[in-house]
């Protein structure tokens, strides 16, 4: 291994996946210099492919929307949710929080979208270095000192004012820093490709994400997510316990549990399994704290919940806008508190979310879902948080989460 001497940058961001970009597009256009370090090739897989509203109002922040909305994704109103003969669905129209007004948003396959992204961001004047990977982090009189390793392996001294952490499942800080705590949540998995899926036109909603839950298991669920040109995404969420029942190649498990839910079998009786299946696990985490001496740790290298209500991407671009404001005041020479201003705010949304989680695999969260009782403002305050806007306070179901919502359930169940 060949190392040699560094450069140094006010702000290093790791990873150009939608934190990084979003961020460090939005420190470049406060006049900050930033370097973008990211250890892939772009376009490259990733996973989180049904976005929120909400995300949007980000990605307009950091004058993104027009290339987004040119890429041609799958337009999404709203999320359905199916069980057995039960079918319910949100209309991200009707909701209780504005946010920059949109009704829609989009799915994505995420290896263009966070291409466009990052491309977005070099065309602002973002320097991203591609194919280098951050292995190391000290701190030397006040500044961050990062050993960054290329593809050939030679490891350059990147000395940074400060770093933001937008690395994603990599967790790089979290390691290094030895931030990491576990999760509360079961360890659960996922299962998950890419078909074609020759559904037939009107046989099912392509604007929404479709939510389907086990027929015998309320915790285990799928989802369906259309993309443009008849693709879609396809998954299974179980605990790891469960799926280990399930034998065979990753392929064969997933397409046994499809069998097993006739609604989502019927749609899918034509697809082609044309992309290979993978598998992914123990992908909750937590973190002791989101900020420490020159860092800040942007969306799932801090805290990843589930992916049952698609709110990674969202959180992952609002935890980027909400670092930039503080850092960019610290690097103008304002004193921040980044408990206070940054951490603590968004853990606020982040929790909210979490209880929604947590009455998703319980059975509350269904019981609501699928209840025919709910009024139209209730409907609206729901589909407000599927649409991301789970830092919204004024919403009641955001100020008082677990309250509102186990009443709710308990007077759902008694319909
Ligand atoms: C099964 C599953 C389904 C999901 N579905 C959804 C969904 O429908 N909607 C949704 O919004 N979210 C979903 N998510 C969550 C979503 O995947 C993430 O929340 C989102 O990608 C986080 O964005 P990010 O920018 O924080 O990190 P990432 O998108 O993971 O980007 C991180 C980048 O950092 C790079 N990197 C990592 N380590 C280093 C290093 N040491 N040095 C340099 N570069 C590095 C990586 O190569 C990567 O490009 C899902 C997650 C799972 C597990």
């Amino acid at each position: 291994m060949q190392t040699s001497a560094g450069e140094r940058r006010q702000v290093v961001v790791i990873g150009a996946g939608p934190s990084g970009s979003i961020a460090s597009a939005l420190l470049r256009a406060r006049g900050h210099d930033v370097l973008v370090l990211e250890r892939q090739k772009f376009p490259r897989f990733s996973i989180g492919e049904s976005l929120l509203v909400h995300c949007l109002d980000f990605v307009a922040e950091a004058g993104m929307i027009e290339a987004v909305d040119a890429a041609g994704f799958q337009a999404k109103n709203g999320a359905a949710f199916a069980w057995g003969e039960r079918y319910s669905d949100y209309d991200f129209g009707e909701r209780f929080t504005p946010g920059a007004g949109r009704a829609t948003t989009y799915q994505v396959q995420r290896a263009t979208f966070d291409k466009v992204l990052a491309d977005e961001a070099e065309r602002q004047g973002v320097e991203i270095r591609y194919e280098v990977e951050i292995v190391s982090v000290g701190r030397t009189n006040g500044h961050r000192t990062l050993a960054a390793r290329a593809a050939d392996g030679e490891v350059r001294t990147i000395e940074a004012d400060f770093v933001l952490d937008g690395s994603g499942f990599g967790r790089t800080l979290p390691r290094l820093l030895e931030l990491e705590t576990p999760s509360a949540f079961p360890a659960r998995q996922s299962i998950f490709t890419h078909v074609a899926d020759r559904i037939p036109g009107g046989a099912f909603d392509r604007k929404k994400i479709r939510v389907t839950v086990h027929p015998q298991f309320h915790d285990v669920w799928y989802w369906l997510i259309p993309f443009a040109k008849g693709r879609s995404s396809l998954g299974v969420v179980a605990s790891k316990e469960f799926l280990s029942r399930y034998p065979g190649t990753p392929e064969q498990r997933l397409r046994t549990l499809v069998g097993e839910d006739p609604g989502l079998s019927s749609l899918l009786a034509g697809a082609e399994w044309d992309t290979p299946v993978r598998e992914l696990s123990g992908y909750a985490a937590n973190v002791k704290a989101m900020h420490g001496p020159g860092f800040a740790l942007l969306g799932n290298a801090a805290e990843f919940l589930d992916p049952v209500f698609s709110s990674g991407v969202t959180i992952a671009m609002r935890s980027a806008s909400m670092a930039v404001a503080v850092l960019d005041r610290q690097l103008r020479g304002e004193s921040v508190d980044w408990a206070r201003d940054f951490e603590q705010p968004l853990r606020r949304g982040v929790d909210c979310f979490r209880t929604y989680v947590e009455a998703w695999y319980d059975g509350r969260f269904q019981t609501v879902v699928f209840s025919q009782g709910q009024t139209d403002d209730i409907r609206r305050m729901i589909s407000s948080i599927l649409a991301g806007y789970a830092w919204d306070e004024r919403n009641p179901f955001v100020a008082q989460p677990e309250r509102r919502l186990s009443a709710l359930a308990a007077w759902c169940s008694k319909q």
